[in-house]
This record gives C-alpha cells, structure tokens and sequence, in this order.
C-alpha cells in the first residue's frame, strides 16, 4: 500500500485525491485516510466482495496496479508487488 501512495505522490495526484481511495485484497476491502499527523493509513473491512470487471480493464491486465510495472503475463503482475507490501 505505501509503494501505491508513493507512486500517486511521484504522479502528482494531491493528498486529498488519495483521502478515500479504496482497495479491495481478497476480501477486504480497505480505505485510505490520512491521521493526524500527516500520515496515510488504511482501514480493514473484511466482509464479502464481488468484483465485476468491464472491458476497458483487460487492457490493464499486464500492469501491475501498484507500481505500474509490466509483464508479460498475469501472474507475473499479479505476484509483482505482493510480496514486502503492506
Ligand atoms: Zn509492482
């Protein structure tokens, strides 16, 4: 997750685009807020999650969402940031 933030900061995006954002793993969903000093950090929500993809997402496939590096196939970008992340 801090990779993520990292990244969006090096892009541009504001603090308060960040504030909100949510991000499902397995099933929990987690929702970016930043604390008191300045700080990101995520609130857990386990529960039941369904994700429907549309098309426009397959072209996205091959990146992964965490760093924007790519691979040549899913897996690869799938295990690209899992591991060492938080
Ligand atoms: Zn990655």
């Amino acid at each position: 997750m801090r990779k993520w933030i990292e990244r969006n900061r090096q892009l541009g995006r504001a603090d308060e685009e960040l504030t909100g954002m949510r991000f499902v793993y397995g099933d929990t969903i987690y929702t970016l807020r930043k604390t008191d000093n300045g700080e990101f950090t995520v609130d857990a929500d386990p529960g039941k999650v369904v994700i429907f993809r549309d098309e426009r997402e397959l072209d996205d496939e091959l990146t992964c969402r965490i760093c924007g590096a790519s691979y040549s196939n899913k897996i690869d970008t799938i295990r690209c940031c899992m591991n060492g992340d938080e």
